[in-house]
């Protein structure tokens, strides 16, 4: 099913020609309202008629999360007060937050974008859905229950905590489908598991996870436990919230909104826009949106717009699985590390758990990279009082870790459950360097 077929199947000569048209009237809008865009097109002798067609988006300069900053906080909103009829903030993985004002039809919109991610995922009116990402000043949770209720599936706005009630809700409601972040369904897998809730028990079918990076194994793992089918939703508060893009049931990559979010890949350090298929900085401009737009936002997210055509029948362009932040990656002894390598090698061995830290430091002028991962209660009863068996594991996964990422780290074991859970976004890295 497609929720919109206008919208998500068009050829590309129609949307190229809507986003242009688009383009130009945003780059107007923000022109007369908002004058840290108005002097940053005038520096370069652009006016809001130099830009035409979407190719024309090359003239326009980049906006960073240090431009949304220092317009703390509604410097860049671009409609008056009066028209704002929600604030949300980004979650501030990375640093201060930043707010995002949004107009009636702004959440008209998001409800829109989320309804066409539900319907891909195979959610409809006959579904009992559960949000349990943050409700709050966090995009998530308001995001995806408004989406929820647009499709007309029954939503039960769980949120957060209190995990326990939600697994027997789960169970006693006979709840289809749930959003949540990746870490939170693993979290309420083993809240179940030790509640003595079963797989058969329950009728999950369908999960929304996003908001943090996930990999393939992490997909299986959280399928297996919970007996459902995982798709990918991707997005952030500076651009909408969830529902920015999407996985089809083809899960060959997350198809992006893009007459509403026009992606474009940069090299991150040259600044110069990559051709599709290759890997950079993804960019996002805002084509609609009336209460905070943003031009050649610079996410710092990285992965690459994929080319040729989906078998599910949308055209709208797809994007590759997050592969981290720009800012999430370590350079570790000048070498690129990025979590998610270590995660892959980690749920490759069936003796872990998905449980896993990153501490970096630096010792004597050395980088130095310790990999904690918490062992999977069956290999700690195991292993447990035979020193050599843990030898020979450590050893594995050094060696394992060491031809992934290309240096040397040092692992040490955990016991089940002894590396901290989180309810949101997961904390990956400890990275003990930028305290000194
Ligand atoms: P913050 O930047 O403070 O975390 P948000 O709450 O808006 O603010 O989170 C948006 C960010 O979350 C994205 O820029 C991206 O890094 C991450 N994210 C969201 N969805 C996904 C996803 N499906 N896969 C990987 N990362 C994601
Ligand atoms: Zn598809």
């Amino acid at each position: 099913m497609i929720w919109n077929p206008n919208k998500e199947c068009m050829s590309r000569d129609e949307m190229s020609a809507l986003q242009g048209k688009r383009l130009h009237k945003i780059v107007e809008y923000v022109y007369h309202n908002v004058p840290f865009y108005r002097h940053k097109l005038q520096e370069r002798d652009l006016t809001p008629d130099d830009i035409r067609t979407i190719e024309d988006i090359v003239k326009l300069p980049y906006t960073t999360k240090k431009d949304l900053r220092d317009n703390y906080p509604f410097g860049l909103q671009a409609a008056p007060q009066s028209e704002i009829i929600r604030i949300h903030a980004s979650s501030g993985t990375t640093g201060n937050p930043t707010i995002v004002g949004y107009t009636r039809k702004d959440i008209g919109v998001w409800s829109e974008c989320m309804a066409r991610c539900l319907t891909a995922f195979g959610v409809g009116r006959d579904d009992i859905f559960s949000v349990a990402y943050g409700y709050g000043l966090f995009t998530g949770g308001l995001g995806a229950h408004n989406g929820v209720e647009m499709v007309g599936a029954s939503v039960v706005p769980a949120s957060t905590g209190n995990t326990e009630k939600h697994a027997r809700l789960i169970r006693d409601l006979g709840i289809t489908g749930i959003a949540c972040t990746p870490s939170y369904a693993l979290y309420l897998a083993e809240t179940m598991e030790q509640i003595g809730i079963t797989k058969d028990q329950i009728k999950l079918r369908v999960g929304a996870f996003g908001a943090e990076p996930w990999t393939e194994k992490m997909r299986e793992e959280i399928e297996e436990r919970l007996g459902l089918k995982g798709f990918n939703i991707y997005g952030l508060s500076e651009v909408m919230g969830p529902s920015v893009s999407y996985e089809c049931q083809a899960q060959h990559g997350s198809h992006i909104n893009e007459d509403h979010f026009y992606p474009e890949i940069i090299n991150p350090v040259t600044l110069e826009p990559l051709p599709k298929g290759q890997s950079g900085e993804l960019v996002f401009t805002t084509l609609t949106k009336e209460g905070m737009p943003v031009i050649r936002y610079r996410t710092r997210d990285l992965c690459s717009l994929m080319p040729g055509e989906c078998s599910c029948g949308r055209t709208n362009v797809r994007m590759t699985p997050i592969a981290g932040r720009s800012d999430d990656m370590l350079i570790i002894r000048g070498i690129n590390v990025f979590p998610s390598q270590v995660e892959s090698v980690v749920l490759s061995m069936k003796e872990f758990a998905p449980r896993y830290l990153l501490v970096v430091d630096r010792i004597n002028n050395l980088d130095t990279l310790e990999v904690q991962v918490e062992l999977r209660q069956e290999y700690f009863t195991a292993t447990f009082d035979t020193p050599a068996a843990i030898d020979e594991l450590k050893k594995r996964l050094r060696d394992k870790l060491r031809s992934v990422l290309s240096i040397n780290a040092q692992v040490q074991l955990k016991a089940p459950n002894a590396i901290e859970r989180s309810q949101g976004k997961s904390v990956r890295v400890i990275d003990k360097r930028k305290l000194q």
